[in-house]
């Protein structure tokens, strides 16, 4: 007898963590030395969380040892609240903001609390893959739309427009985005905005790196673009205030909740199933958002994040047949590979080779649902010197590579 995985999961795909993560360990236990650029955990790499989250963490510590609401406790959600009316969206009330265990629970939540077998969802390509995962998870179908690699990674209009159907209920919005760093401009939001007002479609903005943003790039939430639309608007701590392991993320419902009623109703019912996110945690979220910016100092040229990304850039566009559109925000690379110069066709066998021969660890891009062989995800977050390395290691390996 042998128990299987239930069919819910048999669409569902999360390649960040995926099966070349397991070589990559095996490597490891061999006591091989493996250069990870796959996955954006601030910390590891030196970019700590600011003190003051700490302080206010262990100060709560003794107080914190029941439930809170389910909802989070009122303190943060205030301090939410207030960031956003900050920002420009005015129609959000504490009741509207859910604290979850970090964006991806709420990401799951959000989709398990509407979609019944058959509604679609749509959803950039390439994407987080979480929000694809999660929406088959679901019983939906995620639709993907494109995004224009030759535009700056903007999303295409049309596409979107080509993908609705009668079965379609929301549109994710990744911005900045992981993993092309794309920022998106205000006119594509607006066009976005109405596409979702004449379809009548739920917008999920996914921002949680709304503040990490390189040279000119300036960022928008939507929901402060277009009040008069039901948007689920997400962030975190995880990657602008580096405390990824906290754990802590939150959304907030903005636009006519009345017309929602029913999936908030969903939504509420999950968020108490799960009874509440991890207190003493949450109490970092008022010092994060209240506190001094510090990730501003690592965004600006001269700045450790900023320096990183543009010497990525630099050198992966320096390697015959790779090339890079310039990251505008977020903490990610995604070049392109020329399939044909590499006879290119297998993404996942290419990151293998990669890992066995060089010990640097990346993911495929169609681990982002990208529809083609040609691209890899790089995360910008080692010290230059390392970056230096590990790119170069790429070059050295793709020098002679042909599949
Ligand atoms: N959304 C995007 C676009 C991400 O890149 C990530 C993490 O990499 C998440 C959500 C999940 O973040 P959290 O740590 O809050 O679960």
């Amino acid at each position: 007898m042998s128990f299987e995985k239930s069919n819910k999961l048999e669409h569902v795909c999360y390649d960040i963590r995926g099966p070349i993560l397991d070589y990559a360990k095996k490597l490891e236990e061999e006591g091989q030395k493996i250069l990870k650029l796959n996955i954006g955990n601030p910390a590891p790499f030196g970019f700590e969380a600011p003190d003051e989250l700490l302080v206010d963490v262990i100060r709560n510590l003794p107080t914190s040892q029941g439930y809170s609401d389910s909802k989070g406790l009122y303190s943060a959600r205030k301090a939410i609240m207030q960031s956003y009316q900050a920002q420009g969206i005015y129609n959000i009330d504490i009741e509207d903001i859910y604290i979850g265990n970090g964006v991806s629970e709420l990401i799951v939540q959000s989709m398990q609390a509407l979609l019944n077998s058959g509604d679609e969802i749509l959803v950039p390509m390439p994407d987080y893959p979480l929000w694809t995962a999660a929406i088959s998870l679901s019983g939906g179908k995620a639709a993907h739309y494109i995004c224009d690699e030759e535009q700056d990674w903007q999303p295409d209009l049309d596409d979107i427009k080509k993908k609705i159907t009668p079965n379609t209920k929301g549109i994710v919005i990744i911005n900045p985005n992981n993993p092309t760093g794309a920022v998106y401009s205000k006119e594509i939001l607006l066009e976005i905005a109405e596409i979702a007002r004449q379809n009548n479609l739920i917008i999920f903005a996914d921002e949680i790196y709304d503040k990490i943003l390189y040279d000119d790039a300036v960022h928008h939430s939507i929901a402060a673009l277009a009040p008069d639309l039901f948007i689920i608007t997400m962030s975190g701590l995880s990657k602008t205030y580096r405390a990824a392991g906290f754990r802590q993320g939150w959304m907030a419902l903005s636009g006519p909740k009345k017309q929602a009623k029913g999936y908030i109703e969903g939504l509420n019912m999950l968020a108490s199933m799960r009874l509440c996110a991890n207190v003493p945690l949450q109490h970092a979220i008022q010092a994060a958002l209240g506190g001094y910016q510090s990730i501003n100092e690592f965004i600006k040229p001269g700045g450790r994040l900023y320096d990183q990304c543009m010497l990525a850039w630099r050198l992966l566009n320096e390697i015959p047949g790779v090339s890079c559109v310039k990251p505008k925000g977020a903490l990610y690379l995604f070049p392109k590979l020329d399939m044909k110069k590499f006879n290119l066709h297998n993404d996942q066998k290419l990151v293998l080779d990669f890992l066995l021969q060089e010990k640097v660890l990346l993911v495929q891009g169609t681990g982002f649902n990208w529809h083609k062989p040609d691209h890899v995800r790089i995360v910008a977050l080692p010290h230059s010197g390392e970056l230096d390395d590990a790119i170069h290691r790429f070059g050295r390996f793709l020098e002679n590579y042909k599949q």
